[in-house]
Formats: structure tokens, sequence, C-alpha cells
């Protein structure tokens, strides 16, 4: 790996994107059909507009992790518009590995197809909502690197640059990164037009 290291090319630029604080939980449904595929799926696509949303598995097994940090009522009205919509689903107020596991084992004999989560480049955990740092490079393409919330949150620093680099410097990849790169953080959109059809479709629930 060394080598490898050795001949990475040049960076030229770091991008931080420190994951979203908010609370966790992961929805799984079963779907008996086509219909109930696309019924699932577009539940989510309206969750995915006043939270974040990210896929675990698709088809029998329909998972979804889900981030909020706002309404705290959320994930009870999703909960409640699973259980009375479709005949099997689970609620878990977490996202931890064993979570995962559970949903990779209820997956394995049906038709379903898990998704490939980002793993920590620290400690290898799967995160589905990863503090993420983009590597950028002049004549590569870049690169991305996550990290879960818990070696995030035990790197911490106030200021966004020592984050970044002191998680680098963690990484089981040895990311060597020069002190003359500066750190830079995305620019964030948030389409707040989109909040309000989705807060009331949601409303319909409770
Ligand atoms: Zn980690």
């Amino acid at each position: 790996m060394s080598q490898l290291v050795s001949r990475s090319p040049e960076i030229t630029g770091i991008l931080y994107s420190p994951a979203q604080v908010g609370r966790r939980a992961v929805f799984l449904a079963e779907a008996r059909n086509k219909k109930e595929v696309r019924q699932i799926r577009e539940l989510f696509e309206v969750v995915g507009q006043i939270a974040d949303v990210a896929p675990l598995s698709q088809g029998v097994v329909m998972t979804y992790a889900v981030q909020s940090d706002g309404e705290p009522a959320l994930f009870g009205k999703i909960e409640w518009l699973l259980k009375t919509q479709f005949s099997f689903s689970l609620v878990e107020r977490n996202c931890s590995d064993v979570t995962f596991q559970l949903v990779r084992s209820l997956c394995k004999d049906v038709d379903a197809e898990v998704a490939d989560l980002p793993e920590c480049g620290i400690c290898g955990v799967a995160d589905p909502f990863p503090t993420r740092i983009t590597l950028q490079h002049e004549d590569a393409p870049s690169v991305d690197r996550s990290y879960c919330a818990r070696c995030a949150a035990r790197l911490a620093e106030d200021d966004p640059g020592a984050a970044a680099r002191a998680l680098l410097r963690q990484d089981r990849r040895r990311v060597r990164v020069p002190t003359s790169i500066p750190v830079e953080m995305p620019a964030f959109t948030t389409d707040v037009e989109q909040a309000e059809p989705a807060e009331l479709l949601l409303a319909r629930a409770s």
C-alpha cells in the first residue's frame, strides 16, 4: 500500500463536508410487488425533501436510513405510513452496524439488492451519512474519503481545516496532505421551496 501512496497524484485541493447533525433511524418494509416497490420509493422521495435519505436495500426488502434535525414527529409519521400501508415493516431508531447486518441478512435469501454504504476511512464502519473529504488532483479524478460519526466526533476541532487534516492523518490510507493546500467547505444549497409540500404530505399521516 505504501508504494501506492507514494505514487499517488499530487493533491491540489481539499473539500471538507462535515456530516449533518440529526437523529437517525432505519426503516424497512416488505414490498410484495412492483407497485409496492414504487409506493415505498415514492414515500421516501417525499421524505428526502425534508430530511437526508439513503437507500440501504431495494427490491422485496426496501430499506432506508433517514437523518433529520427537524420535526421530531417525522419518524413516527413514516413508521405509521409503513405500518398501515404495507404488510411488514420494521423501524430501528438508530443507524448501527448491527442494523446494517440485520438488513443484509434479511436481503440475502430474497430478491433484494443491498446498497454499498460508504465505509469509514479510519475504523471501517459503514455510515450512510458520513463526513466526506474530497481530494482533488490536477491530472487525476478526485477521490472521496468518508468518516463515520464516531471518528468525526472523536477528532473534532473548532477549525474545519484542522478537523479535516486530523481525519486525513488518521486515515488508514495514510493520506499525506501538504499544509500549503487549503481546506475548503462546499457551498450549501438548501431547497427551502420544496420543504412545505413535503411537510404537508407527511402531515396527512398524523
Ligand atoms: Zn470511523
